[in-house]
């Protein structure tokens, strides 16, 4: 017996026979033995539509005051699907009791639509869960030390489950959702992707952090700081299907190497087309270059990825960044009006039909000629190299876009992703 928190995704949620779904599958674990917490998101499509209610009556504006009525506005969507599930629940027979963030309480602070769990409760879920009852806790949202609802951003169920998860050290965290697990790419792009029976914490969070949308990326952070044992599963196997076959379904993201697994160098292939490449021209090479270009970017809050400078050639070099499209017309306006006239650059040039492929493993910490492998792949391919960065377990380079797929299928072939030791087909 063991306490276990399940989370359930919008469209494990989507409708009332879904949730009645949820419900059966929820009581064969807690007839099991084991003490249940639930976190499930809105009913798919409702955050969608609350937050398009508050659109048709003002626009989106940076403004707090409006930010705040936007979260008590979508914190209604899990405050509903929550009170369902218990309503499910009951009529099967079983004790559960549904409590939103703000009653547990989870405590957050007042980053209104984006706020960061600070603390969570536990004598109330614990108190339910001694008296064998299902608790469900509403997912995405808390309270601010001045008593108001806040929420976490978008997706940000999968962090609450997760902390919920933490805070009564549970002894793991269960993602049901529409996905059977975590691949070893997107199946879209390459039909041979295989789902990993294991990926480790910190491969998740390069995956995460680079387009691969399974989880919020915070919820990954979350797991890996309070070391919580985190598993993503289907939710449309049959709610009846054996417990011990599912509890070992889907993808487990876990924390040490299995010394008796045979590591694959390359776990998986992330890509994403979200970047946008700039690049400053003709720039003096003299101490405080980088800081000049990229601190008015900052102070802006555009997040840079990608960093490029190149050798100088009488006195003069290249400085090359990428940023997220939705930033790249601000970021060059910002450039063109602050930076060049200040520096003496001479052009400020950009590209925003670029992508981002990304090798991601473990193994590449103990393994060389990994990155080389992978360029030599790209060239055979005839596919030009723009940028490259590099990190303990990852390599990404930058491309243009019209040759993502290509890249990202020779790159799942190259590292034999398609017969991993570490994966079963579908
Ligand atoms: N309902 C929220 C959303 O749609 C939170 C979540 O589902 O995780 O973003
Ligand atoms: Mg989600």
């Amino acid at each position: 017996m063991a306490l276990i928190v399940h989370k359930y995704g919008g469209t494990s949620m989507g409708s009332t026979e879904r949730i009645r779904n949820v419900a059966l599958r929820v009581a064969k674990w807690h007839r099991a033995g084991h003490q249940m917490v639930v976190v499930p998101s809105a009913m798919s499509g409702e955050t969608n539509r609350l937050l398009g209610l508050a659109k048709e009556l003002a626009p989106t504006k940076a403004d707090t005051a409006y930010d705040r009525e936007l979260d008590m506005l979508a914190a209604t969507g899990e405050q509903a699907s929550s009170a369902l599930l218990a309503i499910a629940l009951q009529a099967q027979g079983i004790e559960a009791v549904s409590y939103a963030g703000w009653q547990v309480p989870i405590k957050t602070n007042s980053a209104h639509t984006k706020a960061r769990i600070e603390s969570i409760d536990d004598a109330r879920v614990r108190a339910d869960l001694d008296a064998g009852r299902v608790v469900i806790v509403t997912g995405f949202q808390g309270i601010d030390p001045l008593g108001n609802i806040t929420t976490l951003g978008r997706g940000g169920s999968d962090t609450s489950a997760v902390a919920v998860a933490a805070a009564l050290k549970a002894a793991e965290c269960l993602i049901y959702t529409d996905v059977d697990g975590v691949y070893t790419t997107d199946p879209r792009v390459v039909p041979e992707a295989r789902r990993l029976l294991r990926v480790s914490f910190e491969e998740m969070l390069e995956m995460a952090s680079m387009g691969s949308k399974v989880l919020q990326i915070r919820s990954v952070e979350f797991a890996g700081k309070y070391r919580v044992p985190l598993r993503v599963l289907s939710s449309f196997t049959p709610w009846d299907i054996d417990l011990d076959t599912e509890a070992a379904s889907g993808t487990l993201i876990t924390f040490e190497e299995d010394e008796d697994m045979e590591q694959a160098v390359v776990s998986g292939i992330a890509f994403n087309r979200d970047e946008a490449k700039i690049a400053v021209l003709g720039v003096p090479d003299t101490p405080g270059m980088a800081y000049q270009i990229l601190g008015p970017v900052a102070e802006a809050n555009i997040e840079v990825d990608v960093i490029i400078q190149n050798v100088s050639k009488d006195g003069k070099t290249d400085f090359s960044f990428t940023v997220h499209r939705n930033d790249y017309q601000k970021a060059l306006d910002l450039l063109n009006a602050l930076v060049l006239p200040i520096l003496g650059a001479a052009e400020v040039v950009g590209d925003t039909r670029i992508c981002k492929v990304s090798i991601v493993g473990i193994g590449m910490r103990s393994h060389v000629g990994v990155a080389s492998r992978m360029f030599k792949c790209l060239s055979v391919e005839g596919i030009n190299i723009q940028m490259i960065s590099t990190s303990e377990i990852k390599t990404s380079v930058v491309i243009d876009e019209k040759y993502m797929e290509l890249a990202v299928r020779a790159l799942h072939r190259e590292f034999d992703l398609d017969q991993a030791a570490d994966s079963i087909s579908n």
